[in-house]
């Protein structure tokens, strides 16, 4: 039997895994699908590059992170990243311009003048992006211009964020590169954390049902099999979450389950470097369209290949995402290589989502069950590992 039985593979279960094999516990993590990673995704091809088709960037800020990758020597690995440059799409047609001065060009200057007075005082706090942020540049320039760069952060509409859990600020080590990701890409940090010494990974091992035993937890898998251990993790969205915990704890569950979620599919693909004509970019936003971005690999150039992630909104069928995806770039369906599509479901935070958080936290404190990932702290990778860090430290004192 196992110390700890970790549902989802992605860097929330992940992180919990390295913690808890570090204390000296015997883990074994579930994932559902082929491979570990969920939104840390690396798509690697047979000549050897690669391109992200989830998270794409670390800071010298994700000091939690930094641990878990000091951890797993992965250090030598840390990869700089190019200057961002932001460019705008206007109906597929790439705007002439990238960064500050390009979103300075696109705002009604008269809007922009008269929200000046409004600068000045309010705090983020009881305020959603949307409120927050068209403070300062007017609804309208909100709405056309920062509203669709700001829903390109969390790859859904922001609107209705919380402000304060968009951007974070924490502190930053000085000893590391500003920003990075890793050699062979960001999956690499889930790759090596699962195959640490203590850490056990079934993949394609989807749990559809936990139950609670005199030892301590069950999990039962969709193909029937039954898992013990004595202590539980669920590092799944809230929705997942809520599912699985309805039998053996459910005002956690009924909590979870007040928790919005947004889906996200990626189209993801490289493509030859002498095919693609639009210039280089970090990040290609469109002012209004089917997708949230486009995230390329042109930070860590490479002479032969680029690499595209194209992030729809939900609902388009995947021909429909293949030709818009053509139509901005200038390519036909036979450029795109080492096509990678991905599903994903966010937590879509919006008001009042730290009180639930904090109610459900109060109802999981004395169950050997602990629950990580995205949907606690913030969204970003270094909120995911705080997260388990802590849930580690709560479960080991509880025995
Ligand atoms: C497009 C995109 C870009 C991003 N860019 C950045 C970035 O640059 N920097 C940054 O810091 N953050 C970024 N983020 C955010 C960050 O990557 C995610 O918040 C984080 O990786 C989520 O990790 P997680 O473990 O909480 O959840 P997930 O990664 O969703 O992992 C959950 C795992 O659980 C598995 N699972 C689900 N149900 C079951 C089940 N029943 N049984 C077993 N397994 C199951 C899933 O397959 C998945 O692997 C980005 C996110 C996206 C989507």
């Amino acid at each position: 039997m196992q110390d700890l039985i970790i549902v989802g593979g992605g860097i929330g279960g992940a992180s919990l895994a390295f913690h808890a094999a570090r204390a000296g516990a015997r883990v074994l993590v579930l994932e559902k699908d082929s491979e570990p990673g969920g939104c840390l995704c690396t798509a690697r091809t047979d000549a050897g590059f690669w391109y992200e088709l989830g998270a794409h960037t670390c800071y010298n800020s994700y000091g939690a992170f930094l641990e878990l990758l000091e951890g797993c020597e992965l250090m030598g690995e840390l990869q700089p990243r190019a200057k961002p440059v932001l460019r705008f799409l206007d109906d597929g047609r790439v705007l002439p311009g990238k960064n500050l001065g390009l979103l300075a060009s696109q705002f009604s200057k008269l809007e922009l003048f008269a929200s000046i007075p409004r600068w000045f005082g309010g705090s983020q706090e009881g305020q959603t992006v949307r409120s927050y942020y068209s403070r300062f540049v007017g609804a309208k320039n909100y709405e056309r211009v920062l509203g669709p760069m700001l829903s390109a952060v969390p790859s859904q509409t922001a609107d209705d964020f919380p402000a304060d859990m968009l951007f974070k600020k924490r502190e930053r080590r000085k000893d590391v590169l500003r920003s990075f990701t890793l050699k062979r890409g960001l999956q690499t940090a889930v790759e090596r954390a699962l195959a640490r010494p203590g850490v056990t990974l079934r993949t394609n091992a989807a749990a559809k049902g936990v139950e609670r035993s005199s030892r301590g937890f069950v999990v039962v898998l969709e193909s029937g099999e039954r898992l013990e251990a004595a202590k539980l993790a669920l590092a799944l969205p809230p929705q997942a979450a809520a599912k699985l915990l309805g039998g053996v704890a459910p005002e956690v569950a009924a909590l979870a389950a007040q928790l919005k979620e947004a889906e996200l599919d990626t189209l993801g693909f490289a493509v030859r470097a002498e095919r693609v004509h639009v210039p280089t970019a970090t990040f290609l936003i469109p002012l209004k369209d089917q997708f949230h971005s486009i995230v390329t690999r042109d930070v860590v150039p490479d002479p032969t290949w680029r690499g595209f992630a194209m992030h729809f909104r939900p609902g388009l069928a995947r021909e429909a995402r293949v030709r818009r995806a053509c139509e901005v770039l200038g390519l036909s369906p036979s450029d795109l290589e080492a096509v990678r599509e991905r599903r994903v479901r966010l937590p879509s935070p919006v008001l009042g989502h730290a009180d639930t958080v904090r109610a459900l936290d109060a109802r999981l404190a004395k169950l050997p069950l602990a629950l990580t990932g995205n949907w606690f702290g913030g969204l970003a990778i270094e909120d995911c590992v705080l997260r388990s860090r802590a849930e580690w430290q709560r479960l080991a004192t509880l025995g």
